[in-house]
């Protein structure tokens, strides 16, 4: 958090803090019917990002699979403020899959964030164990199809290890980012929020990390962040 405050970067989580999902590793409160989109919001985050003196803005969200567009409208809503209000910022969206809707999806592409990342999570074997109604395939699909739809975004996505993957699996999971036009890659080590979460299945040392980063940088990933307290955005600020 202190490089991040340092480098001008932050996250915010945006529609609200109860996903109508119940992953396996998360630990955001689970609701079927979170409050009502704030229209508001957008301004308040653009003036915050601006107030704080930020750089770099990431805006990620819960799972809103209650709204007809899983939330997009209010990502493309903040990404246009953010602009309007602060033009030299730089921005990065983190995004639930929009349950792969084509046009959900497109509301937050054409507003071009200079990043656009969804996390793939883990890899195929265990994504149905641990990831929510999400399914690998349609993961890696999103991914491709933002880039089509606008290319000028650089596309980012993640993986925690320590979940029961082994070496193959993960390889084959950065071999199938990379086939979706995936550009951008972060690996870090899960935790376990609680005794109700998923347990760690094993430590993965920081050499290993480091050895995952070469793999991944030799598969062509452009910008690759790979250590045990790696987190989605963290130096989100160097892949824009
Ligand atoms: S969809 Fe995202 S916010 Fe919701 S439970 Fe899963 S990881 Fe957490």
């Amino acid at each position: 958090m202190g490089e991040c405050w340092e480098r001008g970067t932050a996250t915010f989580m945006i529609l609200g803090n109860q996903c109508t999902r119940a992953c396996r590793f998360c630990n955001v409160q689970s609701n079927m019917r979170p409050a009502p989109v704030d229209l508001d919001e957008p301004e308040r985050l653009a003036n915050t990002a601006l107030a704080m003196e930020l750089k770099h803005v990431v805006i990620t969200s819960v799972a809103r699979d209650d709204l007809p567009d899983g939330g997009a409208l209010q990502f493309a809503r903040c990404l246009s403020k953010i602009r309007e209000l602060g033009p030299t910022l730089t921005t990065e969206v983190l995004v639930p899959d929009f349950m792969g809707n084509e046009q959900s999806l497109n509301l937050v592409t054409k507003e071009s964030p200079n990043v656009f990342n969804h996390n793939l999570e883990t890899v195929r074997r265990l994504t149905p164990r641990v990831r929510s109604k999400a399914l690998y395939d349609r993961s890696l699909a999103l991914l491709k199809l933002a880039k089509t739809q606008n290319p000028q975004m650089r596309t980012k996505s993640g993986l925690m290890l320590g979940l029961g993957e082994d070496d193959d699996e993960v390889l084959q999971a950065l071999i199938d980012l990379r086939a979706h036009n995936c550009e951008h890659l972060t690996l870090g080590q899960y935790l376990r929020p609680s005794a109700w979460h998923h347990p760690v299945q094993r430590y993965v040392n920081p050499e290993e990390f480091s050895q995952w980063g070469n793999v991944a940088k030799n598969l062509g990933f452009s910008h690759v962040e790979s250590a045990p307290l790696v987190r989605s955005s963290y130096h989100a600020e160097e892949g824009v």
